[in-house]
């Protein structure tokens, strides 16, 4: 499954749009820096890791097996 940093996330939507089963969305609550940061759905993760691959910031996002 994919685990979010919220604070390393700087709400590009990159990974919402990579994600092939469109289980990241953009959430309502600001983090620290004041930006809506990706959140996980809850099911549907397949741990394919696109959404990694195309996040530009190192630490917001890890996909665990
Ligand atoms: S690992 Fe794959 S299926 Fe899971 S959230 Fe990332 S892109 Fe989506
Ligand atoms: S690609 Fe990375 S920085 Fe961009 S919204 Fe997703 S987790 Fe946040």
């Amino acid at each position: 499954m994919v685990v979010v940093d919220k604070e390393n996330c700087k709400g590009c939507g990159r990974c919402v749009a990579a994600c092939p089963k469109k289980c990241l969305a953009l959430g309502e609550t600001l983090n620290a820096m004041g930006i809506k940061s990706v959140e996980y759905k809850g099911e549907g993760c397949i741990s394919c890791g696109m959404c990694f691959y195309n996040c530009p910031e190192p630490y917001a996002l890890k996909v665990e097996k």
